[in-house]
């Protein structure tokens, strides 16, 4: 079938397969890119623009600067330096002359660029037995011709193992043509006149055949500014849910539990505890419904905030739920606040999914009575079986790993409860109001006494033996240990297969005396709970993972994480993973392996230097803009394929401003002129349009 005899819409759905110019291979390809169909593929735009007023003639560049080239390869390989690195060369020719390029610890790339291909390479350029450019960047354009003649533009498009840029630049040049005219405007003509940005069709046209890179920008400008403008309406949409025009419940202050609680417990609270408590109570005894967000790096007790919250709740004869992403961390959070209540005398409820029948009617019968009852569990919470009968409290921790949608639900059960969403990691306030619509902020900025710094260390490939001697040291005194390796997502087989095969040689060598065990997000989830609850009741010592243990999990006796590729992860992430250590009494250590660049040694710095993690997430923000912040996986935060919403911090004010007009004159967006993006929110955001349904 031709693309004329089918809907203009429809078009832009057929499958990435159907296309010409895309096999099997191709597919699967661009499947891991998140190009599934036509739309997809013109959503796929270049993440960067060269063009001759960029590049530079190789011969013209000085030593000390910052340039950008284009050469052909005419010879390269790999060489030892002194300290035992190895520095991967290529020597790189354009019309003007020729400069080597050195790549030190990445020998590997020995595998993947070949003489005769032409790279693009920025980066700055020094004096080594000559000019040489250390590349901070490069992309490999491949053999051909790349049509980079005088004033043309190169865009450049992000690509994968068996996709190169230029077959992904080549496909989307064949169908371009055929496929923008099926792209329906959706942004309402006083918003595009507004902003002066250019319409949808023109847009694409711009970002993938841009005649300079200005033109190219503004193309962007407008895809960024469309995708900043849904996240900005689905937010206030769900806030709006979650405060909907009922009035709060007014909690009083009764000093009964609160001060039990605060009697009983075995140390004193933090002054941010302290403070975060008071403005929580604060906005529960008020009449408005309480929408506030609590942020604290990881340690530094958000725990023991919702159990306060909980208990004023409670005492005022409402129930109180706190629901958690993984039946682990909900174990987990059961067993500290029955340890913390029981000398209240007060029992919690576990809902879980894993649940047998038995259990289940026991825990749907304490929710229906309606007396106070504090519950933990997970989404199984927000599921149509759960009924409460007087919710009053709904806590919500490592809230970003839920959707959009699970969070609104859980404040439309019961009875208009107060909502209280955790996270730990820390954001500055304007990136919180793009990514969670407008909410109160309380931050908890200060550690609990007596914990134990993490020793952090980065060392050479060279240092691989030491560094497992080190953890065999921690084993045999007793301790456990992790070993982390980064997997961009979980369909990354060659990753896996790293993981794996780690697992498999750590298992029968070095560590054939000790329990190992392997962790990956291809395991059923009752598979991932049991190797995590037998690392946490102590019958693993070394557990081999990738990044699926990043969440709150609480594992005192582990001292020591190892991470391979550390510069595969954002420094926000390698943060988080680092806190699963030194939360016990003893000494812990946090060890980086691996060669990595200049550039990344750089980056790791920070996370050598500073156990903040708002200083961390500054500078993971300064440096790789908003892209990596949460790690893979988040599920509930908006993910931008071509915004971000640090660097696009004025177009992310433009479409907030937008966002809460247009909502606010058309709250479902069901006039004429709004249907067509309120069409643009589902297809793009699935499940969102239940935000917009009438109700
Ligand atoms: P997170 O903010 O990462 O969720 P938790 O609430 O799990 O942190 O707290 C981390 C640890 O610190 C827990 O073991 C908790 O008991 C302990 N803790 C919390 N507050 C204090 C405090 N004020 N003084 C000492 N220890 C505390
Ligand atoms: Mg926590």
């Amino acid at each position: 079938m031709s693309f004329k005899e089918k809907a203009p819409a429809r078009v832009l759905d057929t499958p990435i397969t159907f296309l010409k110019g895309v096999g099997e291979r191709r597919a699967e390809a661009f499947r891991r890119l998140g190009v599934l169909n036509a739309r997809d593929l013109l959503f796929h735009i270049p993440h960067r623009y060269e063009d001759a007023s960029t590049v530079r003639r190789i011969n013209s560049l000085q030593i000390g600067e910052d340039a950008t080239v284009i050469g052909t390869v005419i010879s390269k390989g790999v060489l030892p330096t002194r300290k035992g690195l190895r520095v991967f060369q290529a020597v790189v020719q354009d019309a003007s002359g020729l400069i080597e390029a050195s790549w030190p610890g990445q020998p590997f790339l020995d595998r993947s660029i070949n003489k005769g291909d032409m790279l693009l390479l920025s980066g700055t350029v020094r004096f080594f037995h000559g000019r040489q450019l250390m590349p901070r960047e490069f992309v490999n354009l491949g053999a051909e011709d790349t049509g980079t003649a005088e004033g043309r533009v190169l865009a450049v498009y992000p690509a994968t193992e068996g996709l190169s840029f230029k077959q992904i630049r080549g496909v989307i040049d064949k169908h371009l043509d055929a496929l923008v005219p099926a792209l329906e405007e959706y942004l309402p003509a006083e918003l595009l006149r507004e902003t002066g940005l250019p319409g949808i069709q023109d847009a694409m046209r711009r970002v993938h055949r841009p005649t300079s890179v200005a033109e190219a920008l503004s193309g962007r400008a407008r895809l960024a500014y469309d995708e900043l403008l849904c996240v900005h309406l689905l937010q206030r949409r769900a806030n709006a849910i979650a405060r909907q025009a009922r009035r709060g419940i007014t909690f009083v202050n009764k000093r009964d539990l609160t001060t039990r609680l605060k009697a009983s417990l075995p140390w004193e609270l933090t002054g941010a505890q302290v403070r975060a408590t008071r403005e929580i109570v604060a906005d529960m005894t008020s009449p408005q419904r309480m929408h506030r967000l609590l942020q604290g790096d990881v340690g530094s007790g958000k725990t023991i905030v919702a159990l306060f919250a909980s208990c004023l709740a409670l005492e005022n004869g409402y129930q109180a739920a706190v629901m958690a992403p993984t039946e682990l961390l909900a174990e987990q959070h059961f067993r500290t606040f029955s340890t913390l209540m029981s000398p209240l005398g007060i029992e919690p409820v576990l809902v879980v999914g894993a649940m047998n029948a038995k259990a289940r009617r026991a825990a749907a019968a304490r929710l229906a009575e309606a007396g106070p009852v504090l519950v933990i569990g997970t989404h199984a919470l927000v599921q149509e079986g759960t009924q409460f009968a007087r919710l009053g409290l709904a806590v919500i921790d490592e809230q970003h790993r839920f959707g959009v949608e699970q969070r609104a639900t859980l404040g439309t059960k019961g009875d208009a409860p107060d909502i209280l969403l955790m996270s730990a990691t820390p954001i500055p306030r304007s990136l919180a109001l793009t990514l969670y619509g407008d909410l109160d902020v309380s931050v908890l900025d200060e550690r609990p006494p007596g914990r134990q710094p993490v020793t952090t260390a980065l060392r050479p490939e060279s240092g691989r033996e030491r560094v497992f001697e080190f953890v065999e040291q921690q084993l045999a005194a007793g301790r456990q240990a992790y070993v982390v390796y980064p997997l961009i997502d979980e369909s990354d087989k060659i990753a896996l297969k790293a993981a794996t095969t780690a697992f498999a040689t750590l298992a029968a060598g070095q560590f054939a005396h000790r329990r190992v065990a392997l962790l990956h997000g291809r395991l059923s989830s009752d598979e991932k709970d049991a190797v995590m609850r037998a690392f946490r009741d102590g019958a693993v010592d070394l557990l081999v993972s990738t990044t699926v243990i990043e969440v709150g999990i609480d594992v005192a006796n582990a001292t020591v994480m190892v991470i391979e590729h550390p510069e595969r992860f954002g420094l926000s992430q390698l943060h988080q993973l680092r806190g699963r250590v030194g939360r016990g009494a003893e000494e812990s250590f946090c060890v980086l392996l691996g060669d990595v660049s200049p550039d990344a040694h750089e980056r790791l710095r920070h996370m050598i230097e500073t156990e903040d993690g708002f200083e961390i997430a500054r500078a993971d923000l300064r440096i790789r803009g908003m892209g990596d912040l949460f790690g893979e996986r988040q599920s509930g935060l908006p993910t931008f394929k071509i915004a971000d919403p640090v660097r696009d911090e004025e177009l992310s004010e433009m479409a907030r401003v937008a966002a809460e007009r247009l909502l606010s004159a058309d709250p479902l967006l069901g006039a004429p002129a709004h249907r067509a993006l309120q069409r643009t929110l589902t297809t793009r955001y699935g499940r969102a349009l239940e935000l917009f349904r009438v109700g």
